[in-house]
């Protein structure tokens, strides 16, 4: 796919019909000197046609996205198609199999490495084949992500309010389509790792996702998951069908929130054995105590009460009571209003 890429798929872009293959990255080790990652790959095509990557994985502590894709590879017939669907199930499959946010291979964390560096490290290698080799060839590219052992989220889906307004549009038809109960716009505290930014700069459609957390994989989100990229197949028109609105599951329309500043982000003041006072989906007024700090080896101290910055609606909530001083332990969002 790429001739300059230590990175070798073993399945192309331009055939018809459903390959299961690999990305096959160097991985040498102590004990396999000439070791190597398969990561799976499935790629489904009929014809000339819009194109979308679907990711997951790419933290190895999210596991709604690894079961959608896998259960979309298996399910998804060519014939039902218009264009390319490429599918990673688990794009950071070393760390998917250590349950780690990080790679175990190198130590970095996957979503913020981008664009990558072909003659860089595992991780690295990895963005840079992503980038100039998958991203080129789809319009669109839905990156599904959860909240991770130390984040618990309300299941949303989100955006960046980038690039011209008829690419807006859709990437915000995108998010209503996945029918997530959340649709979020984002302001990210470090973008420019991020696959999402990158693919962005190449003027793709772009949604990520967070949906749910904490390390668990739970029946609503795997549903939630499951309906949401089969719905961005239709939205793109690549899948033939209807969407399936989430009202027909029993959940409401998606509810559109937005995180407009760095204050949205509630950073702990100390460290200490976290007691919240607040759950998710809590509306919040700005002074209110979200909190106090135990400090466990000093009794007789105070507890440090955690007050809201500002008033909202809390959408995540750190699911680890230990907490060190600037561990991020609420976000905090706006309704939006289109
Ligand atoms: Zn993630």
């Amino acid at each position: 796919m790429l001739d300059d890429s230590n990175i070798q798929a073993s399945v192309s872009l331009g055939q018809d019909g459903k390959q299961f293959g690999h990305l096959t990255a160097p991985n040498s080790t102590q004990f396999s000197a000439y070791g190597t990652e398969l990561i799976p790959i499935v790629v489904v095509r009929n014809g000339e046609g819009p194109g979308i990557l679907l990711t997951g994985g790419v933290h190895g502590d999210e596991f709604e996205g690894p079961v959608a894709l896998l259960k979309l590879a298996r399910d998804l017939d060519p014939k039902s198609l218009n264009g390319l669907v490429i599918i990673i199930p688990s794009l950071n499959l070393p760390a998917t199999l250590a349950s780690s946010r990080l790679s175990p291979v190198d130590g970095r964390n996957l979503n913020r490495v981008f664009p990558g560096n072909r003659q860089g490290s595992f991780s690295e290698v990895l963005a840079d084949f992503v980038v100039r080799g998958l991203l080129p060839h789809v319009d669109y590219v839905a990156d599904i992500h959860s909240g991770g052992t130390s984040l618990d989220y309300v299941p949303l889906t989100m955006m960046h309010r980038i690039g011209d307004a008829k690419r807006i549009a859709k990437s915000l038809g995108c998010m209503k389509a996945f029918g997530a109960p959340y649709g979020l716009l984002t302001t990210e505290q470090e973008g420019g790792g991020m696959l999402e930014w990158h693919a962005e700069l190449q003027g793709k459609v772009v949604i990520s996702s967070e949906l749910g957390g904490a390390g668990r994989l739970t029946r609503q989100s795997v549903e939630i998951a499951e309906t949401g990229v089969r719905n961005m197949l239709v939205f793109a028109g690549i899948l033939n069908g209807e969407i399936t609105p989430p009202e027909t599951m029993g959940r409401t329309q998606t509810r559109l929130i937005s995180t407009p500043d760095l204050e949205c982000f509630v950073l702990s003041p100390g460290d200490g054995l976290f007691e919240s006072f607040v759950d998710l989906e809590e509306t919040v007024k700005a002074g209110q105590p979200l909190g106090q700090l135990h400090d466990i080896r000093r009794p007789e101290k105070p507890a440090l009460v955690v007050p809201a910055p500002r008033a909202g609606l809390i959408i995540m909530q750190r699911p680890l009571p230990m907490t060190r001083m600037g561990d991020c332990m609420f976000l905090i969002a706006d309704e939006w209003n289109e």
